[in-house]
């Protein structure tokens, strides 16, 4: 392999690695982030003194009075203390909650959202839960769509768990590390998330690999509570691995970050989308109250665009109607043009990861890959893993070739040349036993093409083989359940393995 291809591929092992990284976070997170959930959960029920966990079945979210009442602007118009666009507060015609809960759930929601003015995003969550399932709670402070069906930590994502850490306030007096500003360790971590899934080269540099393993280090060994649960420190123990150059990526694993990779694109379409959306039915709103003129034209453009990103992702059109739009938009609308602000930068990074067709690509080999593994474990275990118990019963070929095998002691023999002053090279033999089978394929951190297994007749040189076959299925049959780092499952196709009889 010539020096660039060896640096692409490290550049791609680095970016597998990252998003590993982001699957040990998760592991390590949310067993914790369910506690503080509960326990945040707990606090808000007991705030509207319900202790007794009592849904209510009555309220819809676009129906609930809330507990705020609005204010007067300086014109007589109706203003949301919360600065909310479209808040049921100014609309007279709300229902109040009948048994006093869903309101009082709603402000404790409100008043620890952390952003201004303050955006749950109410798609996620379902309010009839909202007394018996703490997740119902939290879910409205995942600043993105797809988590309405989740129930619990487990069903989400490091991105989901990172925006619930980042958004609700009162979870932060669980950390020891300072969550202010846009550049706490929580906020950065989950950019460079995106950042990574989004790579249309899918590569990563050093710099970049170890900065983001370090920070999810970080958040892992946060000192206030998470550092000493069982979860994040094997997290962290995994993420230290992470570093070795010789750490061994399975297909596995590989495929899961290029899924990972995938979906979090598509995903982020479609939030783009249900963005674009609500700020067309924002403005259609404003339009309609005439407090704000917003040229007609660029309501066809807008939703020109949106009908492009949802039929065929084509983005320049979005970005022309965002751009005069934005010209457009008066400076004190400043939930619009924040609004406006998130698409341009979602436009900007969706356009960056391209069509992602080097991770399809990437994908489609993996899945293959992982399609003839599965087979050749089918084939070897039919033919190959079977024996028979004696050279004299051929017959009886049925015994497995584990419950018989008594492994041989092996020894590598590598050659060693030395320039003598005549410069003729003279070889000297140096002799290891042999431990591990990476002792066996690499030599000197250089994988062997050709290996000899060299011993007397009947000493178990065809059964080290077979062993070593029934291994490498068990790994890749063990692999595709569950994370090992077997370096058996890496046996590359280039190496020969003979086996010869002493002479
Ligand atoms: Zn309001
Ligand atoms: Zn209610």
């Amino acid at each position: 392999m010539d020096h660039q291809k060896e640096i692409e591929k490290k550049k791609y092992r680095n970016w597998v690695r990252g998003g590993l990284a982001y699957k040990y976070l998760k592991q390590g997170l949310e067993n914790f982030a369910d506690d503080v959930v509960k326990r945040e959960h707990t606090r808000i029920l007991a705030s509207i003194n319900n202790t007794a966990h009592t849904n209510c079945n009555f309220c819809l979210l676009r129906n609930l009075q809330p507990l705020h009442t609005c204010k007067k602007g300086h014109n007589g118009q109706k203003i949301c203390p919360y600065e909310l666009f479209n808040c049921n507060c100014v609309h007279s015609k709300k229902q109040p909650c009948p048994s006093s809960i869903c309101d009082g759930v709603m402000e404790e929601i409100l008043k620890s959202h952390g952003s201004l003015p303050p955006q749950p995003n109410w798609k996620n969550t379902d309010i009839k839960k909202w007394c018996t399932e703490p997740w119902e709670v939290a879910k409205c402070y995942i600043n993105a769509p797809g988590y309405a069906d989740k129930k619990n930590a487990a069903d989400i994502d490091a991105s989901g768990l990172l925006h619930v850490f980042i958004n609700n306030t009162n979870l932060h007096s669980h950390l020891a590390c300072s969550m202010t500003g846009n550049t706490n360790i929580f906020i950065k971590t989950r950019a460079r998330r995106n950042s990574i899934f989004h790579s249309p080269s899918m590569e990563m540099e050093d710099k970049e690999l170890n900065e983001c393993v370090d920070d999810i280090i970080a958040i892992l060994e946060d000192a206030k509570e998470i550092k000493t649960r069982d979860d994040a420190q094997k997290a962290v123990t995994k993420l230290k691995k992470l570093r070795y150059d010789d750490f061994v990526i399975t297909t596995h694993n590989e495929l899961e970050v290029c899924r990972e990779a995938l979906s979090t694109v598509t995903r982020m379409t479609v939030e783009l989308n249900q963005l674009i959306q609500k700020t067309k039915v924002d403005i259609d709103i404003k339009q309609a109250s005439a407090s704000k003129a917003i040229d007609s034209k660029i309501q066809t453009v807008l939703q020109d665009a949106a009908e492009a990103l949802a039929n065929n992702g084509e983005l320049k059109e979005v970005e022309q109607a965002i751009k005069v739009l934005n010209t457009k938009v008066d400076n004190s609308e400043r939930n619009f043009k924040q609004r406006l602000i998130q698409i341009e930068n979602d436009i900007a990074t969706l356009k960056a990861s391209g069509d992602q067709q080097k991770t399809k690509e990437r994908l489609k080999y993996l899945e293959d890959k992982q399609k003839l593994q599965g087979e050749l474990v089918k084939y070897y275990q039919k033919y190959f893993l079977k024996t028979s118990v004696s050279p004299l019963k051929q017959e009886e070929d049925n015994i497995k070739v584990k419950d018989v095998y008594v492994p041989p002691e092996i020894e590598v023999i590598e050659e060693k040349h030395f320039d003598n002053t005549d410069k003729m090279k003279q070889k000297t033999h140096e002799k290891k036993y042999v431990k591990r089978y990476q002792e066996i394929f690499q030599t000197k951190k250089q994988q062997n093409k050709k290996i000899y297994i060299v011993g007397d007749v009947g000493t178990g040189k065809s059964f080290f083989c077979k062993i070593m076959i029934e291994n490498w299925c068990e790994a890749v049959n063990v692999a595709s359940r569950k994370e090992i780092g077997d370096e058996i499952i890496h046996i590359s196709s280039e190496i020969d393995i003979y086996t010869v009889n002493r002479c």
